[in-house]
């Protein structure tokens, strides 16, 4: 038995006026997911635990079938996970933006860029490496990441800050939050000496002249430490793989012991490689019994607020995710399990996440026809969760309802 779970980030919208009161999603011509959904089991599951913020990162833990009120420990650590950055048991990790800050008079604090104007990697790396050099401590160690994404590493215990991510801030006042990090003296000492040191650094001047945003500040937030986390095959007994181009996905992946795919190409937005993925997915299940496949374009056209980029994101995971998937695994005569759902909801409205349970689907290739004979939709998946049992409590609930097994 091959056990599949294709993720469509974000997928999940709101009627739009734009689309006659329809959602992306049924605007979308969708046949495979439609056509699965009819032959298969609808119903909604809950992605965000009560009171955890909606993030990619709470919802497709849960998606992987572990609880986050027991299993996640913040963003930063699994990111330094993806960067195969080990942490010790003792240390944590932040994450550290570099972002263009403007300090027009001593007291106030403007968050002009949290990306620093999406520094390239190749001039984010050289100041992430003076800062190593210059600022790192026995406590303190600067690891580089991708473009403005970089991860700090803290020995031991670290002094208490309430942080907040860089990105609620765009063109805000974040004074109110900085000084909360300087109130703490090892954060202010921090703080001042790498603004020092990159407020001076040749590559900001040369950033500055371009016309340029500079990275002249590094901003702290999503610490946590390791999670203790068990593997998939510990858990569920599985061996499989993950296959995204995000790099908090491969982190999770990697601290559940999954095998990461890098396929090439994979941009995470609607150029992405679609046939590399849907081929590598075909390709591991040769030899192992479940991949979790993760599209994230839906998601950033959400956060965009393009509509058009949305329906082409999800027309594409149907037609070059799915379809071709479902094809493979036919052609090959698996028996097999599909479950095709979103972590949560991405209204293009809202230009941001939220935590309604998302419509889920089951596919079993062995009671092919016996289905909900429903379309794939939000409104469809509240109609079933209003059913008794419509609506699964977790991600936890849903890995076990795959594998036909109970906790
Ligand atoms: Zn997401």
């Amino acid at each position: 038995m091959k056990y599949l779970i294709l993720v469509g980030d974000g997928m999940g919208d709101l009627p739009m006026p734009e689309l006659d009161g329809r959602t992306p999603l049924e605007a979308a011509k969708t046949p495979t997911l439609d056509s699965l959904c009819q032959r298969g089991e609808l119903f909604r599951t809950r992605t965000i635990p009560a009171g955890y913020p909606p993030g990619s990162d709470v919802a497709n833990l849960s998606l992987l079938g572990y609880r986050p009120e027991e299993y996640y420990t913040g963003r930063a650590p699994l990111e330094a996970a993806a960067m195969g950055v080990k942490l010790d048991a003792d240390e944590t990790a932040f994450r550290c933006n570099l972002v263009t800050l403007s300090r027009e008079t001593k007291s106030r604090v403007r968050m002009i860029d949290y990306s620093a104007g999406h520094i390239s990697s190749d001039e984010s790396h050289q100041l992430i490496e003076a800062l190593e050099r210059t600022c790192s401590t026995d406590r303190f160690h600067f690891k580089a990441g991708v473009s403005y994404r970089h991860i700090l590493v803290v020995g031991g215990d670290y002094p208490f800050m309430d942080t907040v991510p860089p990105h609620d801030y765009i063109e805000k006042d974040v004074t109110e939050p900085w000084q909360r990090y300087m109130a703490v003296p090892e954060w202010k000492e921090l703080l001042l000496k790498t603004s020092t040191v990159l407020e001076n650094h040749p590559l900001n001047q040369k950033r500055i002249q371009a016309g340029k945003n500079p990275a002249n500040g590094i901003w702290l937030w999503g610490e946590g430490k390791l999670p203790a986390v068990p593997s998939m095959f510990d858990r569920f007994g599985l061996r499989g793989s993950l296959i995204s181009a995000v790099d908090l996905l491969k982190g999770l992946g990697v601290n559940i012991g999954l095998n990461i795919i890098n396929v090439p190409g994979a941009t995470g937005y609607i150029d992405t490689n679609y046939k590399g993925k849907a081929d590598a997915a075909l390709d591991c299940l040769k030899t192992q019994d479940y991949v979790f496949v993760h599209v994230e374009a839906p998601d950033e056209a959400g956060h965009q607020g393009l509509l058009q980029d949305k329906i082409q994101a999800i027309e594409d995971f149907d037609g070059k995710i799915v379809a071709p998937i479902l094809r493979g695994l036919e052609e090959r005569k698996e028996t097999f399990r599909i479950i095709a759902t979103m972590d949560h909801y991405t209204p293009l409205s809202l230009r941001t996440h939220t935590d309604s349970p998302v419509p889920t689907l089951l596919y079993d290739s062995r009671e092919d026809k016996k289905g909900s004979g429903l379309n794939f939709s939000e409104k469809t998946g509240d109609i079933a969760g209003q059913e008794e049992g419509g609506t699964l409590p977790n991600g936890e609930a849903l890995m076990w309802k795959l594998l036909q097994r109970q906790a």
